[in-house]
């Protein structure tokens, strides 16, 4: 099975790259990186690499690296298409084979270009008299227009098949249209009719900016008040939060992301200037939701109403502390100890009973709202209040026995160091133990949730001439190198080294591709090592236009040698096939005249060649 390249790009942008490794490697954060001890190879510092941004890993101890794919590969012994699958199967995404025989792979482009003519007709009708009714309710909840816009809000009207005779107009088939979940197949006749009508409607879009989804509000009593998208080959619950799109550089360069419940509530924080706020698009937040935050930010603010707080804090930090089948390692890092880890903290900031960010902010404002966000404190701590407490309100010593089990267990599945030192300070001083009873405790109980690293032999990393490793770097860097340079790299004798070689290959098969997105076009393991070290190195391009123009004299000239070797090799196959007294073939004709090329080189004339001699013949055999 041959997978797209699209297909294969929205897995690695769905995987969590820091999530899927901290399953075996205990996974340390430096800087815009991670690190750990290589699963790979034996070894007591850590050199094990990982980039979330690039969604790639390396071990600078013994040399391999690769992406998500590569990981699973090598970890599990599984082959591309199996680790694809798994992947695929891990972040929800329907491969083709699994949406039967008559939909392609393709058929994922098609479905993502219906998405979006749907949200630009919606997002028309809005602003069209069409949408009054919408814009009044925009109005009533104080969402400005200009935000309206930037969000892509859009209506869909009235009527069974507004939506259905506009695609028509597009030439969208029906199927596609039921597929994405914008049209409903009817039961008792042929033909479909629109899923959304007489709504507000609020796209959901994927990490890329792509729509994947809508949810649809009601004005009236219509049931429900919120409809939204089924799950389709786009969009699978749970593994989206609403405007992320939007958000992740506000989230990125603040290191913190808000988190709120409602379509309206993020919205309204985007509009009071709070950018990085995204929407949980369902009642629960989804451990792989939070682990899609971590991979930009070290921390997230969520907001409980405080008559709730206490029972909903417990309720969210136990559904994010328990690891899962698909293994959400940034909450509870079972390979390591308290001090290994980098979790993501999860803080909450207190709303006045009956409130939520969109009512606070509308009528209590910014400034206070910046003030909660301030004072905000960890879940977890307002977990460990409830496992202080007695369900039954007893007290005495045996009430106090199991109090202090239930901390330990907690403090167990606490990855952050810092954090489980606070919280067993805290704890224990509610509890009138020692802190370092209680943290014994948790230790023994975290190592029996801990599970060995595998290990196997390292390869050693082969040696690679600098000069040929600059200029890879150079191409998977610079747009404009490969432009300059690509056309000039012949199939054998510039690149010593094959795995240079091979990645120069695959940018010649695709020379838009990302560098990060090459890794499944490589052949071998060690070719997506070099691709990840020279992918974590984090190269500031020096000056790409003066490497690129040495580069290309020096490429020019090898070019030219080359065929020089190769003319002269080829009059001395003819001469020998037919004896040098011999008439003068055609060929023989044609290779004298490019046997002056040769000349002309082999004298040395080093300056005329670094110009003018585009005109040498290109030979056809090559
Ligand atoms: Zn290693």
């Amino acid at each position: 099975m041959q997978y797209s390249q699209t297909l294969l790009d929205d897995i690695r942008a769905a995987v969590d790259i820091v999530d899927l490794v901290s399953r075996f490697v205990n996974l340390r954060k430096a800087g815009s990186h991670w690190k750990g001890l290589c699963p790979f190879h034996a070894e007591k510092t850590p050199s094990f690499t990982v980039n979330p941004q690039k969604g790639i890993f390396h071990c600078f101890g013994c040399g391999v690296g690769g992406d998500a794919f590569g990981f699973v590969m090598r970890q599990d012994r599984l082959s591309f298409p199996e680790a694809v699958r798994a992947l695929a199967k891990s972040v929800g995404i329907a491969l083709p084979e699994e949406r039967g025989a008559q939909s392609g792979d393709s058929g994922r482009e098609e479905l993502l270009r219906v998405m979006d003519l749907a949200g630009r007709f919606y997002a028309d009708t809005l602003w069209k008299p069409a949408g009054e009714r919408a814009r009044a309710y925009l109005g009533e909840r104080g969402i400005d227009i200009g935000i309206a816009r930037h969000f892509g809000l859009g209506y869909a009207p009235e009527g069974w098949e507004s939506l259905l005779t506009f695609m028509k107009t597009e030439k969208v088939p029906e199927e596609a249209l039921i597929a994405t979940g914008l049209a409903v197949a009817r039961e008792n006749r042929a033909g479909a009719y629109d899923r959304f009508r007489g709504r507000l409607l609020f796209p959901i879009r994927d990490l890329q900016g792509r729509v994947v989804a809508f949810g649809g509000r009601g004005f009236g009593d219509e049931q429900p008040k919120y409809l939204n998208s089924p799950e389709t080959p786009l969009y699978t619950k749970g593994n989206l939060l609403y405007a992320a799109d939007l958000a992740r550089p506000a989230i990125q360069s603040q290191n913190r992301a808000l988190l709120v419940e409602g379509y309206v509530d993020c919205i309204m924080a985007h509009q009071h200037g709070f950018t990085g706020t995204v929407a949980a698009l369902g009642t629960a937040f989804t451990p792989a939701q939070l682990a899609l935050l971590r991979r930009y930010c070290d921390e997230v603010v969520t907001f409980f109403d405080a008559d709730a707080a206490g029972q909903k804090a417990a309720a969210r930090a136990e559904e994010l502390l328990e690891p899962t089948g698909r293994g959400m390692a940034w909450a509870v890092n079972r390979s390591g100890a308290f001090e290994g880890a980098g979790a993501l903290r999860v803080k909450v900031a207190l709303l006045p009973a009956g409130h939520d960010p969109d009512t606070f902010l509308r009528t209590v404002g910014r400034e206070a709202f910046t003030e909660r966000i301030a004072a905000a404190r960890s879940i977890l701590s307002y977990s460990l209040d409830r496992a202080l407490t007695d369900p039954d309100g007893a007290t005495g010593p045996r009430a106090r026995t199991t109090a202090f089990a239930r901390v330990a267990l907690l403090l167990a599945k606490v990855a952050d160091g810092d954090e489980a030192a606070a919280l067993s300070r805290e704890a224990a001083a509610k509890l009138g133990v020692d802190p370092t009873q209680l943290w014994i405790e948790a230790q023994r109980l975290q190592s029996s949730l801990r599970t060995p690293p595998a290990q196997s032999q390292p390869s050693p990393p082969a040696s690679m001439p600098s000069v040929e490793r600059d200029l890879v770097a150079l191409l998977l860097y610079s747009a404009e190198a490969r432009g300059a340079l690509l056309g000039l790299l012949g199939e054998s004798d510039e690149l010593g080294h094959a795995s240079l070689r091979a990645i120069v290959d695959a940018l010649k098969h695709r020379p838009d591709a990302t560098a990060e997105s090459l890794m499944p076009d490589l052949p071998t393991d060690e070719a997506r090592s070099v691709l990840s070290s020279l992918l974590v190195e984090d190269r500031e391009s020096v000056d790409a236009r003066v490497s690129i123009g040495q580069f290309q004299r020096r490429l020019e000239r090898s070019q030219r040698l080359r065929r020089a070797r190769e003319v002269s090799q080829a009059i001395a196959d003819v001469q020998a096939k037919t004896g040098v007294a011999a008439p003068m073939h055609a060929e023989l004709r044609t290779l004298h005249k490019e046997s002056a090329v040769v000349y002309e080189i082999t004298g040395g004339v080093a300056q005329s060649l670094e110009h003018g001699t585009s005109a040498s013949p290109r030979s056809s055999d090559e």
